[in-house]
């Protein structure tokens, strides 16, 4: 046999997870102009080597492919880590209002402070009128604007609110949304859903973002990411200034990882600007050889926590919402259905957020009158999905609809308890149905939905994937274990499964040969360790087109 190619880079003496089914472990690799020329034995690979070939010889350590991300909002997160106010969600009020301060005295120059994150343990405490009277006397004309820990509520100051013309009397936003008010009808600075994106629009007139803000934003985000082993993601909310900056880095050469993204077709979040049909022309011109914005994004529902989830079943009775209260979707059936013929018809993929299992029975069968219109390879994501009938499990395989199960929600967690709280029994047992989805032959697509939570580490979810207990051991028991599924499932959920679901398996998500060299070195071999020693993981490397894009300190 003549060798006629010569690899740039070989990589051997390690235990290789190609997540490729044809050739599931190997020794060694060869790469040359970024993808991988040859996989196999150190001996096999050996023949691609030539005078100037680089060889890296990993002494055993195990790699597998670069991990994915179904869904993130990795601009949000480079924003908040870069430009904003932080404190931990488990700050008190009096810990906000002494961070506000000391930001104001820092940059005096700034009209607006945005903050992050309080945790929904604040909800009750500022739903009264005493924590925004402490807000505005630090704060003064200055307007401020914090963000909660579910991303969806805001808590802001007088000043803030006024330049979003909330006063007294005005009424909550039509779009869906609440000013929480005292006992005298007054604002209390709690604003839910789209009351809070009313001050989010007034802060962004005030303050535009720009792209290289946003670039700004998504460098730093990648750099997260690429800590730990992310090398391709879908962003589940881009704004027209996300697209910007992501296409203004890779312009400049520093879009080092394969990026999809999300244009907005509604938003009760992130006070977008531009949403569906004004987003839908920009797609070309923000595509790139990273960046793919070959996806829209809905909001269906709500989350189960504020009732705002839209079930089948009712909600368990509550003061607030009676006993027969199932919560509703945020467009009718029609709508929706409109929406991906339309997209479909596009070549648009769409990620549905459905928190309910009303919502998904509505995609579900939405989708179906889509493949009936002869629309066989739209990728369509019901996103989050933990509640499911199910009758409609097997629909998900049947209809080619993506289950991106995001965030980490199928293991003990204070999400969870707080679902408990308001969802029957029986919803709880059979939540997040991992194992009846793949078993279906679903494709199940991992995610982080960070930074509504707080961490993008792949690896909590992929222990708790086969384990179904809390990896950090805060909270006892497992949640539903009959749908524990097994470490190929759980690595494919966040590898070759999200290849497919972001539709770009056929250059990456596997160690196979012609596809891109995106991998990661690790600290163990997933496959050599008890699933208890997943979560804590480290992965050392992690490279990008054969090029490494990071190295643990
Ligand atoms: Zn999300």
């Amino acid at each position: 046999m003549t060798q006629t190619e010569i690899a740039d880079l070989i990589v051997t003496n390690a235990v290789v997870r190609t997540m490729d089914p044809a050739q599931p472990s190997a020794e060694a690799f060869a790469v040359a102009g970024g993808k991988l020329l040859a996989v196999g034995s150190a001996a096999d690979v050996e023949a691609y080597k030539g005078a100037t070939t680089r060889i890296v010889d990993l002494d055993g350590q195990a790699v597998m492919p670069g991990l994915m991300d179904v869904h993130n909002h990795h601009g949000i997160a480079g924003l908040h880590n870069v430009f904003e106010l932080k404190f931990p969600d488990t700050a008190s009020v009096d810990d906000i209002c002494t961070a506000v301060q000391g930001y104001i005295a820092e940059h005096p120059d700034a009209e607006w402070v945005h903050g992050s994150i309080w945790g929904s343990q604040l909800l009750g405490e500022l739903s009264t009128s005493g924590p925004l009277k402490q807000l505005d006397a630090i704060s003064g004309d200055k307007k401020v604007i914090l963000t909660d820990d579910s991303h969806h509520n805001r808590f802001a100051n007088t000043a803030a609110m006024r330049a979003a013309g909330i006063e007294d009397d005005t009424p909550n936003p039509p779009s869906g949304g609440v000013i929480v008010r005292d006992e005298d009808g007054r604002p209390t600075g709690l604003l839910f859903e789209g009351a809070g994106v009313m001050v989010s629009k007034a802060a962004a007139k005030a303050d535009p973002m720009t792209t290289d803000k946003a670039a700004a934003c998504s460098a730093d985000a990648i750099k997260t990411m690429h800590a730990v082993g992310v090398t391709a993601f879908l962003d589940a909310g881009a704004t027209l200034h996300t697209l910007n900056g992501l296409k203004e880095l890779d312009d400049r050469g520093e879009l080092k990882i394969w990026a999809s993204s999300c244009m907005l077709i509604n938003d009760h979040v992130f006070g977008a600007e531009q949403l569906g049909e004004e987003l839908f022309p920009h797609r070309e011109v923000t595509r790139s050889a990273h960046h793919r914005p070959d996806f829209a994004k809905i909001f269906l529902d709500g989350v189960p926590m504020s009732y705002t989830g839209a079930f089948l079943e009712p909600y368990l009775p509550s003061e607030s919402h009676g006993c027969a209260h199932k919560g509703h979707t945020t467009m009718p059936y029609a709508e929706l259905e409109h929406w991906l013929l339309h997209c479909a018809a596009k070549g648009i993929n769409v990620k549905v957020h459905c928190c309910g299992d009303a919502s998904v029975r509505f995609v579900l069968d939405a989708v179906a009158k889509v493949r009936a219109a002869g629309h066989a390879d739209t990728l369509f994501h019901v996103a989050h999905g933990q509640f499911v009938n199910p009758d409609d499990i097997k629909r998900f395989r049947e209809l080619g609809v993506v289950a991106d199960i995001s965030p980490p929600l199928w293991f003990p967690s204070i999400l969870v308890e707080a679902m408990e709280a308001v969802r029957p029994a029986e919803d709880i047992a059979r939540i997040a149905p991992n194992r009846s989805l793949a078993e279906s032959g679903a494709i199940i697509s991992g995610g982080s939905d960070w930074p509504v939570m707080p961490d993008p580490n792949p690896w909590t979810g992929i222990a708790g994937l086969i384990t179904r207990a809390d990896p950090t051991g805060q909270h006892p028991g497992q949640l539903a274990p009959d749908q524990a599924i097994s470490i190929d499932q759980a690595l494919a959920a966040y590898t070759i499964n999200t290849a497919r679901a972001l539709g770009i398996e056929a250059f990456t998500g596997s160690l196979t040969v012609g596809k891109s060299a995106d991998f990661v070195v690790l600290d163990r071999d997933p496959y050599g360790v008890a699933p208890e020693k997943l979560a804590s993981t480290v992965v050392r490397e992690t490279w990008f087109e054969g090029e490494k894009v990071y190295t643990k300190a």
